[in-house]
C-alpha cells in the first residue's frame, strides 16, 4: 500500500472539496484532502491504479505535472481550456462521466456514464482526440471502441477505479483453474447445451478482464442491463461467475429469484475463493469480492433518518449499494435511470438519492422544481475520478496544441479482440419477451 499523502489542500483544489475537508470530521477519506499532484509521486501510482495498488515495476507514471498548471487559479485553469479547445476545434472531443467534478465537466461535449460516452465517442469518428475525464477503465473502453487512428487520452494515468482493481487478471485466471477443479471441463457442453459457468463482468472492470472473458464465452453487464445479461448467461451456463462488483451481482440475481445461498462469495486471497466445493457445485451465481467504495457508504439507517426527516421521500439508490440498501429504498438503478425518473416526476419531489454526489448535486441545479439530496450526509466523491483535476485537462489539451499526444490509452489488440467480443455480445443481449 502506498503511504499516505500529506495532507495539503492545493489553493486549486475544488469548492466541494474544500466543503468537505472544511469540517472536521466530516469527510469520508482524509486523501481527499491532499492536493491531486500529491498522488503523482507516490511509489504504486500508475495507469489504472487506486489506493491499493501495486503497480508492475516499469509501468509507465504519470510524473509530475508542470508547475504552471499547479499553480494557476481555477479562473486561469478555465481560460486555458477553452483557449486550447477554440484552437483544436473538432479535432478533440472531451468527454465528461457523471461523477466528475464540476469544473471539469463545464468542458466536456457529452456528460453520461461510461458506456454512454463510449458511444458517444463514436459519434464524433472525425476527432483525432477522445479526452475521457473519467477514470482507466472507461478510457479504455473508449479505446476499444474508437477509431484506431483515434488516440483515447485520460488526461491523470492515477485515475483508476478501485472497484476494477479488485478483479486482477491474474487472480481471474487463478479462480478460473480452481473452478475448473471442482467442476470438470469448463469448455464441455452439457445435455442441456450449457457449459459449468459463464463469466460475466461489469463494464467496471479493466479491458484484460473484459478479454478474459470474451475469450471464455462471456459478456460484459452495465448497471441498466445486468438484468437482460444474467439471462443470457444462465440461457448458456449452469452459473455464473460474476466480477467485480459482489453487489450488483447479488442485487441483480436476488431480483431475479436466486436463492441468497445459492450464490456464494470467491474472495481471491483464500483457496476456493473461501467457498467449500459444495457450495460452488450448487451455486447460480458465483459473486466476486468486489464493491464501490463511494456506493459502500449508504446504509439503511441513511434511508430511515431521511424518511423520518422528509416524510414522502422517493428514495432511489444504485445497485452498486449493498443488497439491505436496496431492499430498503423505494427504487434501485443506474446513474441514468436515477435521472429519468427524476426528470420525469410531474410534481415537485423530494428525492433521497444514493449516488456519487457530484451526480446529485448536478441533478439537483437541473431540476429546481424538486428536493434532491445525497442520503449520504457526509458527501463522497469518487476518490479517483477526482483525480481529474482542470490543471490536468488544461495540460492535455495545451500539450494536443502543441503537437503531443499525451497519456494515450491503448489496449494492445490480444486483448482489445476478445474484450470487443465481449461488449458485442452485450449489445446484441435482447430482455426476455
Ligand atoms: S464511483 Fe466507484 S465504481 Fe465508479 S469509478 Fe469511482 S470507485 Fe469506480
Amino acid at each position: 500500500m502506498p503511504t499516505s499523502p500529506v495532507r495539503t489542500i492545493d489553493p486549486s483544489v475544488d469548492h466541494l472539496i474544500r466543503s468537505i475537508t472544511s469540517t472536521a470530521d466530516a469527510t469520508c477519506t482524509t486523501d481527499l484532502a491532499a492536493s491531486p499532484w500529491t498522488f503523482d509521486a507516490l511509489p504504486g501510482y500508475g495507469p489504472g491504479s487506486s489506493m491499493g495498488d501495486v503497480i508492475p515495476t516499469g509501468a509507465p507514471r504519470q510524473g509530475e505535472l508542470p508547475a504552471e498548471y499547479r499553480t494557476a487559479d481555477e479562473h486561469d485553469l478555465d481560460e486555458r481550456i477553452r483557449a486550447a479547445r477554440r484552437t483544436l476545434g473538432d479535432r478533440v472531443v472531451v468527454l465528461g462521466h457523471f461523477y466528475q467534478r464540476e469544473e471539469v465537466v463545464r468542458h466536456a461535449d457529452y456528460v453520461g456514464d461510461s458506456f454512454q460516452l463510449a458511444g458517444a465517442a463514436l459519434e464524433r469518428p472525425d476527432a483525432e482526440a477522445i479526452v475521457f475525464c473519467g477514470v482507466h477503465f472507461m478510457a479504455e473502453t473508449a479505446d476499444l471502441l474508437s477509431a484506431p487512428d483515434q488516440a483515447v487520452i485520460l488526461p491523470n494515468l492515477a485515475a483508476g477505479c478501485s472497484m476494477a482493481d479488485m478483479a486482477d487478471i491474474d487472480q481471474v485466471e487463478d479462480c478460473w483453474d480452481q473452478l475448473a477443479d471442482v467442476l470438470g471441463p469448463l469448455d464441455v457442453i452439457d445435455e442441456s447445451g450449457r457449459v459449468p459457468v459463464i463469466p460475466v463482468t461489469y463494464m467496471n472492470s479493466s479491458a484484460a478482464i473484459k478479454g478474459f472473458v470474451g475469450r471464455h464465452g462471456g459478456i460484459v453487464c452495465t448497471s441498466s442491463n445486468a438484468q437482460t445479461v444474467l439471462e443470457w448467461a444462465f440461457e448458456r451456463g449452469q452459473r455464473v461467475l460474476f466480477f467485480p462488483d459482489q453487489h450488483l451481482g447479488r442485487n441483480t440475481a436476488k431480483a431475479m429469484g436466486v436463492p441468497l445461498e445459492r450464490m456464494p462469495m470467491w474472495n481471491p486471497r483464500r483457496p476456493l475463493g473461501g467457498s467449500t466445493e459444495t457450495d460452488l457445485i450448487d451455486s447460480r451465481v458465483i459473486l466476486w469480492h468486489g464493491f464501490c467504495s463511494v456506493h459502500r457508504r449508504f446504509t439503511v439507517a441513511q434511508i430511515d433518518q431521511a424518511r423520518a426527516e422528509h416524510p414522502g421521500v422517493r428514495v432511489i439508490v444504485h445497485p452498486e449499494c449493498p443488497m439491505e440498501v436496496v431492499d430498503a429504498a423505494d427504487e434501485a438503478g443506474s446513474t441514468d435511470y436515477i435521472r429519468r425518473a427524476i426528470a420525469s416526476a410531474t410534481r415537485p419531489t423530494t428525492f433521497a438519492i444514493g449516488t456519487e454526489i457530484n451526480l446529485v448535486r448536478r441533478l439537483a441545479a437541473q431540476f429546481p422544481q424538486h428536493e434532491i439530496f445525497c442520503l449520504d450526509p457526509v458527501v463522497c466523491p469518487c476518490s479517483t475520478m477526482y483525480r481529474i483535476h482542470p490543471g490536468y485537462l488544461a495540460w492535455v489539451l495545451e500539450e494536443l496544441v502543441a503537437g503531443r499526444t499525451p497519456n494515450r490509452i491503448r489496449v494492445e489488440s490480444a486483448v482489445a479482440d476478445p474484450a470487443r467480443v465481449a461488449l458485442e455480445r452485450m449489445l446484441a443481449a435482447k430482455p426476455r419477451a
